[in-house]
């Protein structure tokens, strides 16, 4: 069989590794794809946007299966399309991504099926949101309803912060048609899960657990950004907490939007806070995380291809996890989650990948030399039989690579490496 995969980051190379190590799968073509990917894939030079021309190539090119990877064309339409096509594909349509597309109507979702969430109002006047801001007092969460990628969360300490990003979103229209309106959510505390599963319809099958570290900078520092690195398991939990989540947030959500008749078929991620209460909904997405997806499949033992080829056929599906973990640390571009310079030389990435595993995002090739161009460049991954193995092993492949252009967090899975500690003393002292 031919595959087929939208998209051209991180989450998209990590796919089209695994997707190329299926036994089902002769050819596995990325639209657009990027340099960096060519090992494992054909790149073909369509945007993700251009919806004839994907339909076109993938009746040319004998597509048995197209995997959309970012939430844009979901929420454009292109599962909608490829179906009316008859074209195989694994993905949710329009009507069921906006779970991911609007917050609000994720919210109304969860409200009325009792899906566990943070207390949230939406608003589209200025005026009306600062009211709710100061009756409810900080910290506050202050978020865009539409598509910000990654950008549109102020986790707002003081009443003063909170109300700055009101004006930044709703007055100065900072993220366009996606701010026109704001969810404005109460502040949850716990440690975060980000917990995916397979979804067609009623039938849930979930992935292990990972952990990303939004924030740019060492000890949690600095501006929410989509992802600087990702790690699973988590130690953190125990499976109870996870089997829990899965009880009360996936297994439910799927049935609403089957209930809504919106049923919801790919990939459905919940971003959630363990708080003392139990699980709480921050997020919905309706596609792989990135780059949580980075760190998950590398844990699957289970042929990717097949398994969503068997839930779009209606058939069992049951996954197979190594014990391993596996650390995965972004280079990002010096300056993002802002402005940043594209075009910046990088050495040793062939180095890094004798190490470990690197997926790229957003680098391009200029004769033979690699160059950023993008925020998010390049993660490189490592699996060890612990968090601290892994994450030694991915902090050397990381080390090989060398750009004046590229920055990294130093503390990615830390946390882990001390609760995983944690647990063994309490083990040994059992
Ligand atoms: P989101 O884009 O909704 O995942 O939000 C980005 C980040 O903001 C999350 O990963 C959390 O760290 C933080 N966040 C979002 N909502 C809340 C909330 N209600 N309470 C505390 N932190 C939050």
């Amino acid at each position: 069989m031919n595959v087929l995969i939208i998209g051209g980051g991180g989450r998209e190379h990590a796919i089209a590794w695994k997707a190329k190590q299926s036994s089902l799968v002769d050819n596995v073509y990325v639209a657009p794809g990027n340099p960096g990917m060519e090992e494992v894939a054909t790149c073909i030079g369509l945007a993700e946007s251009d919806h004839d021309a994907l339909v076109q190539f993938a009746i040319q090119s004998d597509i048995g299966l197209t995997i959309v990877g970012p939430e844009a064309p979901l929420l454009a339409g292109l599962v909608d399309r490829f179906e009316e096509e008859g074209l195989p594909v694994f993905g949710p349509r329009q009507s069921a991504a906006l779970l991911e597309g609007s917050k609000s109507f994720a919210k109304e979702i969860m409200t009325k099926y009792s899906i566990p969430t943070g207390k949230a109002k939406a608003f589209s006047d200025y005026e009306e949101a600062v009211a709710y801001v100061k009756q409810e007092g900080a910290p506050i969460v202050v978020k865009a309803d539409g598509l910000a990628a990654g950008k549109g969360v102020t986790v707002a300490l003081t009443e003063e912060e909170a109300i700055a990003a009101l004006r930044h979103v709703l007055v100065e229209s900072a993220f366009g048609e996606a701010g026109a309106q704001v969810v404005v959510e109460e502040y949850l505390e716990g440690e975060e899960l980000s917990l995916m599963a397979f979804v067609s319809g009623n039938t849930v099958v979930p992935m292990v657990g990972a952990q990303d570290h939004k924030r740019a900078y060492d000890g949690d520092q600095g501006p929410n950004t989509g992802g600087m690195g990702a790690y699973s398991p988590v130690p953190q939990f125990k499976q109870a907490d996870v089997e829990r989540a899965v009880v009360e947030v996936l297994q439910p959500a799927a049935d609403a939007m089957v209930k809504e008749g919106r049923p919801f078929t790919g990939i459905l991620y919940a971003g959630l806070m363990m708080t003392a209460q139990g699980p709480k909904v921050i997020e919905f997405n309706a596609r792989f995380g990135d780059p949580e997806t980075q760190v998950v499949l590398p844990r699957l033992k289970s042929d990717l291809i097949d398994v969503m080829v068997k839930l779009l056929n209606g058939d069992k599906v049951e996954l197979e996890w190594k014990q391993e973990a596996v650390v995965g640390i972004v280079l990002a571009s010096v300056g993002y989650p802002g402005s940043y310079e594209k075009g910046v030389s990088i050495v040793g990435i062939e180095a890094a990948a004798t190490k470990g595993l690197v997926f790229h995002a957003g680098t391009t090739k200029q004769g033979n030399v690699w160059q950023t161009n993008g925020g998010r460049v390049l993660l490189t991954a490592a699996t060890g039989h612990s968090i601290a193995d892994a994450q030694a092993a991915a902090y050397q492949a990381v080390k090989e690579i060398k750009s004046d252009g590229l920055y990294y967090r130093n503390d990615i899975a830390v946390k882990a490496m001390e609760a995983a500690k944690q647990h063994s003393t309490v083990v040994r002292r059992g």
